[in-house]
């Protein structure tokens, strides 16, 4: 197991639309970086990371939401197959944009489907925390980051105070 280097804004890696993956039931070099992955995320207290935010532009993420009893899992090519009408506004993080935060509109509830490590398609029905999380990772594999869902001016605030905590 390892840490890897999250990347962080500016780097054209979060901006790229990364790959789908054709999973390979069981691959060890899969495996090995799902288990880095993790390793990553919860070093860096995260809930959730994307393959982008470690350089590699492959659709795969990896997910805790410390709720209930939600588990840690890997999903590849994941998508948002339905979203529900109603959007709520949750604070929100980024491990590729430390120590800002700021509140984000999003869908409430979603359907998302994807494949698991073993190739195993899945459908996860997420409202709450999990509903926020997985939009926020599947985001990252369009190249999308969570500064773009605000207004101008409130992501103009967030990069600024994100640039002077960074000089
Ligand atoms: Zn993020």
């Amino acid at each position: 197991m390892a840490i890897l280097k999250i990347e962080t804004l500016g780097s054209e890696v979060l901006r790229r639309r990364a790959d789908e993956v054709e999973v390979v039931a069981d691959d060890p070099e899969t495996a090995r970086l799902i288990e880095d992955m993790f390793e990553t995320m919860y070093d860096a207290h995260g809930i959730g990371l994307a393959a982008p935010q470690v350089g590699i532009s492959r659709r795969l993420i990896v997910v805790h939401v410390n709720e209930e009893d939600e588990k840690p899992f890997a999903l590849f090519n994941p998508r948002v197959v339905e979203a529900g009408k109603a959007k709520e506004k949750g604070e929100e993080g980024c491990l590729s944009i430390p120590n800002v935060s700021a509140l984000v509109e999003r869908p409430a509830e979603v359907v998302v489907e994807g494949v698991d490590p073993k190739g195993n398609t899945v459908r996860i029905e997420a409202d709450g925390m999990l509903a926020r999380c997985l939009q926020h990772e599947i985001d990252h594999l369009d190249g999308i980051l969570f500064l773009d869902r605000l207004s101008p001016l409130k992501r103009n605030m967030i990069l600024k105070k994100y640039r002077k905590q960074e000089s």
